[in-house]
């Protein structure tokens, strides 16, 4: 079998278009846009280039995106006085922090600072809550990219063998969640887990969340699965540019799963794209 391949690019486009009409709605409504503010703390590079992504693709589909780059010495209280401002100000209907923050501030004071009204990424303990309650929350993005990319295989998850590998607050617990409340029988692996590979043979769909480069090999997918990749792992390569691999080693994989996602161009451009959704939604919640 040689799987078909998930376009998450194109999906994200789709999902971009989507929330682009939704946007230009919400001005006819309320005659303002939905704001998503966007706080970096420090210089790291990936952070500087994510965030600068976000800005940008919020404004692109016509929201008012704003980047707050504060320096690497600002302190936890500086922090939290910001984040208290953007919770006051009514024209900010999203807010995300991006993480890593510098050592010296604790990200769960900060992440538990953000109005969970406002709360885009989905990491507030009371959205987190929602979700594990089956209530209407504010869900974590690249979590909902994941089953949107399920969604676009057909799968029926009710009562199919769903395989999480990887238990973070930010991708594998909130997946299993979504999977659950898609009445799928949900397992969660992790370093911890006996005979991975076996465990992972059982999954109808099978989702990484790793951070390991191409751990899960071709033999531990089940003939005719459904896999998803969330995986971004740079490898070195001879020219020394290096190339991005996911979770999954894809070319052996891609043999037996029915469908799979791809790195690049599978689960990444997707978690932009429900972060746009999630402002939108943020916005339509607190001002519908
Ligand atoms: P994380 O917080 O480091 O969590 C990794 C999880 O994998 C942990 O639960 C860990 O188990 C488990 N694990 C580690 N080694 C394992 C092994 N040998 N066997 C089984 N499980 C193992 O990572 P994350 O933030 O969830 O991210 C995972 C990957 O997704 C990374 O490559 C990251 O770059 C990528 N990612 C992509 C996106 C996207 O937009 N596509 C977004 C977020 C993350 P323990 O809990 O037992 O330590």
């Amino acid at each position: 079998m040689t799987a078909t391949i998930l376009d998450g690019f194109a999906l994200a486009e789709k999902v971009r278009a989507e929330v682009r009409v939704g946007v230009a709605a919400f001005r006819e409504e309320h005659g303002s846009v939905p704001g998503l503010d966007v706080v970096l703390v420090g210089e790291d590079p990936a952070s500087q280039v994510y965030t600068r992504n976000k800005e940008k693709a919020s404004n692109e589909v016509g929201m008012r995106g704003r980047l707050h780059k504060l320096p690497a010495s600002t302190t936890e209280a500086e922090l939290l006085g910001l984040l208290a401002s953007l919770n006051a100000d009514d024209a900010v209907d999203g807010i995300l922090v991006q993480l890593p923050l510098p050592a010296h501030i604790d990200d769960e004071k900060v992440l538990d600072a953000v109005s969970p009204a406002k709360d885009v990424d989905g990491f507030h303990p009371i959205n987190v809550g929602l979700l594990a309650s089956g209530r209407p929350g504010l869900v974590p993005c690249t979590p909902t990219g994941c089953m949107r990319l399920l969604a676009l295989a057909n799968v029926d998850l009710a009562g199919a063998r769903a395989v999480v590998v990887g238990r973070s607050n930010i991708v594998g617990k909130p997946v299993a969640q979504l999977l659950l409340a898609q009445h799928a029988t949900v397992t969660i692996a992790h370093s911890r887990t006996r005979d991975l590979p076996s465990v992972c043979r059982e999954a109808d769909v099978l989702v990484a969340a790793v951070g390991k480069p191409q751990m899960v090999r071709g033999d531990w997918v089940k003939e005719g699965a459904v896999v998803v990749d969330v995986g971004i792992n740079r490898v070195p390569t001879p020219d020394g540019k290096g190339r991005l691999v996911g979770d999954v080693c894809f070319d052996e994989a891609k043999e037996r799963a029915r469908a799979i996602t791809p790195v690049p161009r599978g689960v990444g451009p997707m978690t932009i794209a429900c972060l746009l959704a999630n402002a939108l939604r943020a916005a339509e919640r607190r001002r519908g």
